[in-house]
């Protein structure tokens, strides 16, 4: 099946280049194109949306709650056709693009039920005079959104600034605009005008000149933990409000009681493999008790290796290829190194279709052992389908190691003491811990999301996520000034 898609200037008869937009599971073959948004596109978007805060933000936000249940309802149609195209831009296996695509409608809805707690003033009087405490909308916000889950994490940014009363600019990632594009387009159809843009293009230009504009009040980004520092750089000279959702080295602890059975083996594998390993919070390595650890990786070798690898679109395929050639090429580095440093890497699972492999970005999942805690795949963020399993001796070198990084995005631990295992997660240093399980779900809408060190700044999820969006302003009238502190 051939889709055509295309992701226009946000500005009618203006004429930009286009770059094309590849199938990773067939490179040879355009999915659809998107436009190159210059700088002073970005400015006029920006400008439009400026002049459309106002009136967005002086609405009760129970009203912007209706218009975000009826953009919930545009999303919901065509979510088939959509999925497709997700699948065919992104590499991913069709469930998961449906998984991807469905967090949109569901996101609106829940911040949609928010919307009555939004902007309440909490007002004092007493003896001194009278005190206002109220949330504000921060005015023209910035979404910079990566390529694995571009729906999702767009949405995840989107709906609470949106609820909060911001217009908002989206800047899709190259690699994955057209189905992102596409549920915008729906949503930006039933907001006034200007409160929704979408500016195609790439990072380094219409990324950058989106973030640095001086209109732009906020910025939420989720990517890469080296393109979050070049934002905060580059927003520091206009000085705003950025919310940075970055890597993470997600280690799973398996207890000397975890019970490994097929569904905590499959829940592990799961946990690694899904969107080939790039997700931001999937296991990045398994510190597995030594009592267990030989019965752990044969089990786990086992399940792993039922996995199919293929197209997307293949029912055949449980795991797709990796998204662009940027991450084939540095996953491939990342196991050659590992090879040759003596580590023991299982490759596993099997090619659906063996003749088209080497059209497109394909990689087989592999089980790596025999390496210590030091080596560079434990340190590192590999995102793509491999994982280190590394034996522990004692619980407290467990959670040192689990500690020993720059990263602290979510963690899990698994035990068949579950108050053990609520306990131990006390004592990591991570946005979230999961106690046997390990994916989306595990952390819903309802729960605040975001990393420690080096893995972000700010809470994603919730209330948190709206309040992100929001300055605080207090008003004062003290009638009488005679007490106040210093020379009348
Ligand atoms: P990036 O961090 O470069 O891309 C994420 C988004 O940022 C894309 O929309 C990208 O646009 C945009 N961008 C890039 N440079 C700039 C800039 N200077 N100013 C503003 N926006 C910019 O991801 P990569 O593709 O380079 O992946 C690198 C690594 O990041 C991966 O190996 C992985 O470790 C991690 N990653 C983490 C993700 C997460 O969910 N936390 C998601 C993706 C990657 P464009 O794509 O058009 O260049």
């Amino acid at each position: 099946m051939t889709f055509v898609a295309e992701v226009v200037a946000p500005i009618e008869r203006i004429a930009v280049a286009y770059e094309d937009v590849h199938d990773p599971a067939c490179t040879s073959e355009v999915v659809g194109r998107y436009a190159l948004c210059p700088p002073d596109v970005v400015d006029r978007v920006v400008r439009c949306a400026h002049a459309a805060r106002t009136a967005w933000a002086a609405m009760p936000a129970t009203e912007r709650g209706e218009y975000l249940a009826r953009a919930a309802d545009a999303v919901e149609r065509d979510l088939g056709a959509r999925a497709e195209l997700l699948t065919r831009e992104q590499g991913k296996v069709l469930w998961e693009s449906q998984l991807d695509l469905g967090g949109a409608s569901r996101l609106l809805r829940y911040y949609a039920t928010l919307a009555a707690g939004v902007g309440e003033e909490q007002v004092a009087v007493d003896e001194r005079g009278t005190t206002i405490v109220r949330r504000v909308p921060m005015g023209v916000t910035a979404l910079i959104v990566p390529w694995n889950y571009p729906v999702y994490l767009c949405l995840m940014g989107l709906a609470p600034a949106l609820i909060a009363g911001n217009p908002v600019v989206v800047k899709p990632s190259e690699f994955a605009p057209l189905a992102l594009s596409q549920t915008l387009a729906s949503i930006a159809a039933v907001l006034p005008p200007g409160v929704l843009t979408v500016v195609p293009g790439t990072g380094a230009q219409t990324g950058a000149a989106l973030v640095a504009h001086p209109l732009v009040r906020k910025v939420v980004f989720t990517g890469g933990t080296t393109t979050g520092r070049a934002i905060l750089r580059n927003t520091a000279d206009t000085i705003k409000s950025v919310s940075l959702e970055l890597g993470g080295n997600d280690p799973a602890i398996v207890l000397d009681d975890a019970v490994l059975d097929d569904r905590t083996i499959r829940e592990i594998r799961r946990s690694v493999y899904t969107c080939t390993g790039q997700v931001c919070f999937n296991i990045k390595r398994i510190y597995v008790h030594r009592s267990i650890q030989a019965e752990f990786v044969d089990r786990f070798r086992a399940a792993v290796d039922e996995l199919a690898v293929g197209p997307g679109l293949d029912p055949r395929s449980a795991m797709g290829p990796l998204n662009n050639r940027r991450q084939f090429d540095s996953v491939g580095r990342l196991l050659d190194q590992t090879r040759r440093s003596g580590a023991s890497v299982t490759e596993l699972g099997r090619k659906v279709d063996a003749a088209g492999w080497d059209r497109g970005h394909f990689v087989l999942p592999t089980v790596v052992t025999d390496l210590p805690h030091e080596h560079e795949l434990v340190a590192c963020e590999q995102f793509g389908p491999t994982v280190p399993v590394i034996p522990f001796d004692d619980e407290a070198q467990a959670i040192a190691w689990a500690n020993d990084t720059e990263f602290g995005l979510a963690a899990s631990v698994w035990s068949a003491d579950i108050d053990h295992a609520l306990h131990l997660a006390r004592h990591i240093e991570s946005g979230s811990v999961f106690v046997n399980s390990h994916r989306v779900g595990s952390s819903d809408q309802t729960m605040p999301f975001g990393g420690v060190k080096q893995s972000g700044l700010g809470r994603n999820h919730g209330m948190w996520a709206i309040d992100e969006c929001m300055e605080l302003q207090a008003i004062s009238h003290r009638p009488d000034t005679s007490a106040f502190p210093g020379p009348p």
